[in-house]
This record gives structure tokens, C-alpha cells and sequence, in this order.
């Protein structure tokens, strides 16, 4: 019997294994390697680790938790969770059983491209979510940011601070004239229409073609789409949820225990916050981990 199963080994989940493994807690992480940011070329902001690809963050930390005898890492999909604390089962897509008195959700959440051609093609290099991440290294340049409700507004207000050359795409959105009203007096133009296709030359300068208008070049282009968990395994558990307006995400307590007791969630998973960060996904891992040690104390 493991003391913890972690399901997702990325930066949340990793981050929760290696506090168990230094709590010589017995720790079995299951993954399918398909962290959020593995089309970006390289992860920002993370102290120790910036500007370097992500997967070899990841590699690097795989490759430390080999210290630790207690903690096992295995290459496989979780398909279904049961039972209840001190007493989970986790059934693999190899037909294993895994037993453990806690469990760790940290699976993360899949972006959901939306039908425009070209647009996947570009997630994660022309194509960024999150000035945080990639701002720095095309600031003062002319940035494009499809508008996706009204927290894009908040975008718009966030951006100023790297580039004032900014366009807004509409898309569709019934911009209010309030909203249009500021961008107005921020200089900051709005093209109407909804896009149609996304050309891309080399990593940067997406093209945006739309509906109506001429085409347009920016240098980079903010996007934010709906995302949802990469895996349903809460939905039967009937684990209690958050909406927020890009998508749902796991409801947890200050110690990271959802709705379940014994059931923990860390990382984009259970992230209320805008940007996703590699470094908030790793703090709130290690919370998980050790608030799940402790939770075993006798
Ligand atoms: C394009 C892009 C660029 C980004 N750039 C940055 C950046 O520069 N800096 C930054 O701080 N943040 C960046 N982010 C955000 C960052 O990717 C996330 O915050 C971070 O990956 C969240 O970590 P996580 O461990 O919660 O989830 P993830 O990293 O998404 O990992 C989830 C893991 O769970 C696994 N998994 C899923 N389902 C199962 C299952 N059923 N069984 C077993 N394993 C499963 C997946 O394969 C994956 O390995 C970026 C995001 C995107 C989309």
C-alpha cells in the first residue's frame, strides 16, 4: 500500500512527491507526459529555471527524485479512482490496481483549441497565453489579443505594461461601448469580425485573416480558450468544482483537500489564478504533499 498516489508528474505533481519522498513517505506518481506548456519552446519565471525548455525542467526534476527509494515514478495513464481515505484504489490503462490511504490530483488541464486553421499550429509560439511568460522577449512590439469576455479587459489594462502597441480582435464578442470607450482612450484599436485562419511565418508574426477587413500582422499574438481537466477521474468522485471563465477547476481548502477528504489537488487543476505559472503549480504540489504527510500523523 502506497501512503500517497499522485496522479499527474509535473511540476505540481513532482512537486508533491519530492515532499513526501524527503518525509520517506511511500509515493507512487502515475503520468502520461503531456505537460500544459510542452509546445513552448522554453518555461519563464520559474527562479532557478528561467528561460529554459520545459521539458527539460522536468527531466531535470525526474532525475532528482531518483534519490529518493520511496518514491516511484511510473509512465502510465490513471483511469479510475475508488474507495475512500486510508483506503483508495487507482486503476492504471495497464490494469494494475494501486492502493493508498491519500491521493493527489495534479493531472492539469487541456487547453481546447479552438476550429480556426492555423491556430493550434501556433499555440505556444506565435500563439502565448501569458505576458508573464512570454511578454519579456517581444516587449515594445505590436501584440494582437483575441478577445475572450470580459476579463479580457483586465488583459488589455495588464499588457500596457510591456508593449503600448496593442490590437484587439473582436472575434465575434459583443464588445460593450463602455469597454470600447477605454480602449479608445488606451489607443489601443479593436478590429471586428471573427478569425478565420491563422498564418504563421517562422516562430513569430502571425497573420490574422478574418471574416470581414483585410488581413492582419501582428508580432505576437495573447489567446486565451476555454481549457478543462486533462482527465475526468473527479467527475465519478463527485469532487466539488469552481467555474471560472476560462473553464472548471477542482474547489480545495487553505491545505489543498478538495471536497473529499483524503483526496488532495495541486497545479493548473486546482488554480483559480490567471496566468497558470510552473512556480504557483509547484508551490501549491508541495503544500498538497505535505499537508498530505501530515494528515497521517499519528
Ligand atoms: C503555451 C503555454 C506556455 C506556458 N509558458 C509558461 C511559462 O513560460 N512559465 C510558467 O510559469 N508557466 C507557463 N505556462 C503554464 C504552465 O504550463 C502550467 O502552469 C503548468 O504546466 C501547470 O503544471 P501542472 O503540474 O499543474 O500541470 P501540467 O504541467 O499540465 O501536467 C499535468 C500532467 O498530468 C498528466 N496527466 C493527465 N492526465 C493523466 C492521467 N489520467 N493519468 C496520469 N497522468 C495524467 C499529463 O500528462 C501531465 O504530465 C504555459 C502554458 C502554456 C499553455
Amino acid at each position: 500500500m502506497n501512503d500517497v498516489i499522485i496522479i499527474g508528474g509535473s511540476f505540481a505533481g513532482l512537486a508533491a512527491a519530492l515532499q513526501l519522498g524527503r518525509a520517506r513517505r511511500k509515493v507512487t506518481v502515475l503520468d502520461t507526459g503531456l505537460p500544459r506548456n510542452r509546445f513552448a519552446g522554453h518555461s519563464h519565471g520559474m527562479l532557478g529555471h528561467d528561460h529554459k525548455p520545459p521539458l527539460d525542467i522536468l527531466a531535470e526534476a525526474r532525475r532528482q527524485l531518483a534519490r529518493y527509494s520511496a518514491i516511484s515514478l511510473v509512465n502510465v495513464r490513471a483511469d479510475k479512482v475508488s474507495g475512500g481515505i486510508d483506503d483508495f484504489s487507482v486503476l492504471t490503462a495497464d490494469g494494475e490496481s494501486l492502493g493508498a490511504r491519500r491521493l493527489i490530483l495534479s493531472y492539469g488541464v487541456a487547453d481546447q483549441m479552438p476550429d480556426v486553421p492555423g491556430f493550434a499550429e501556433s499555440w505556444g509560439t506565435s500563439i502565448v497565453p501569458c505576458p508573464y511568460c512570454d511578454g519579456f522577449e517581444v516587449a515594445g512590439q505590436h501584440w494582437g489579443l483575441v478577445w475572450s469576455g470580459p476579463q479580457s479587459h483586465n488583459q488589455v489594462r495588464l499588457f500596457h505594461d510591456w508593449t503600448d502597441r496593442l490590437t484587439v480582435f473582436a472575434d465575434g464578442h459583443d464588445i460593450p461601448p463602455a469597454i470600447r470607450a477605454d480602449l479608445e482612450r488606451r489607443n489601443t484599436p479593436i478590429v471586428d469580425g471573427r478569425i478565420t485562419e491563422i498564418a504563421r511565418h517562422g516562430d513569430h508574426n502571425p497573420t490574422v485573416k478574418l471574416d470581414s477587413g483585410p488581413d492582419m500582422a501582428v508580432d505576437i499574438l495573447f489567446a486565451h480558450p476555454r481549457n478543462k481537466p486533462a482527465a475526468s477521474l473527479h467527475e465519478p468522485l463527485g469532487l466539488a468544482t469552481l467555474d471560472t471563465p476560462l473553464g472548471i477547476i477542482l474547489k480545495v481548502d487553505e491545505r489543498r483537500e478538495t471536497s473529499m477528504p483524503g483526496i488532495y489537488a495541486a497545479g493548473d487543476l486546482a488554480n483559480p489564478l490567471t496566468p497558470p505559472s510552473v512556480t504557483l503549480a509547484s508551490s501549491h504540489g508541495a503544500m498538497a504533499g505535505i499537508f498530505a504527510q501530515q494528515s497521517m500523523l499519528t
